[in-house]
């Protein structure tokens, strides 16, 4: 029996072979029915002018396709966190956030003493608003803005961080490929977010992705239960 690869490059090469024949015929290769003008500047035409504005034309959309395509950029996802972890007036206020480990952890938005004590040091430090809001901003840049997660458009690269933020790294990213599995991606849910994952949520429709992801991540708040759920699930909804 013959592989599908096997088919393919049959398939392929007779294509080849009739293409090449129709130009040797003097008829457009792409539709075989018009013949083939001599154009200036070019040696051996092979399309004829519709085809050739065609082709022009599918290029262009392409090319505008592209541009459409917004990747994530950090300013937009990091607000949309800062909006969740931070939205308590003043910004950048040191308050309690106490930890299973540490009953008297602190934390500067969302950056808590226990979890991350050498960042969290340097940020408690730095005494006025205005000092702390760049660095926190590095923080975040440089905890979850990876080069991987930019890859992603903004709606869903911004949810995605946010989720990463608040339930660690990894859990945000099997939610994703959940999301991706329900909409009929073939991918392992392995919570590591690698070139795979990252075409396959691209390949998405992103506002189905979005709904996706944000029942995925309810449903996991719902699975754990407790006294923050219902704050949990706005979040999740957003
Ligand atoms: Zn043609």
């Amino acid at each position: 029996m013959r592989t599908v690869e096997e088919k393919r490059e049959t398939v392929q090469a007779s294509l080849l072979k009739r293409r090449a024949s129709l130009v040797k015929q003097g008829l457009c290769r792409d539709c075989g029915l018009n013949s083939i003008a001599a154009q200036v500047g070019k040696r051996r035409p092979t399309l004829c002018a519709t085809c050739r504005a065609d082709r022009r034309d599918r290029e262009i959309e392409r090319r505008q396709k592209r541009r459409r395509l917004d990747v994530a950029d950090f300013a937009t996802c990091y607000d949309f966190v800062l909006a969740n972890e931070d939205y308590t007036p003043p910004r950048y206020a040191t308050v309690p956030d106490p930890t299973r480990s540490d009953p008297l952890a602190l934390a500067i938005s969302g950056i808590n003493s226990a979890e991350f004590p050498e960042q969290f040091e340097v940020i408690f430090a730095a005494a006025t608003p205005v000092e702390r809001a760049p660095l926190v901003a590095d923080f975040y840049r440089k905890t979850y803005f990876t080069a991987e997660l930019a890859q992603l458009s903004n709606p869903v690269a911004m949810r995605l961080m946010d989720a990463e933020v608040n339930e660690g790294t990894g859990a945000g990213v099997k939610l994703l490929q959940k999301a991706c599995l329900a909409l009929g991606a073939t991918l392992e849910v392995d919570g590591a977010l690698g070139p795979l994952t990252i075409a396959a949520a691209n390949a998405c429709d992103q506002d189905a992705l979005v709904a996706g992801f944000k029942a995925a991540r309810v449903a996991a708040y719902e699975a754990i239960g407790g006294p923050d759920l219902p704050e949990w699930v706005a979040r999740a909804d957003k």
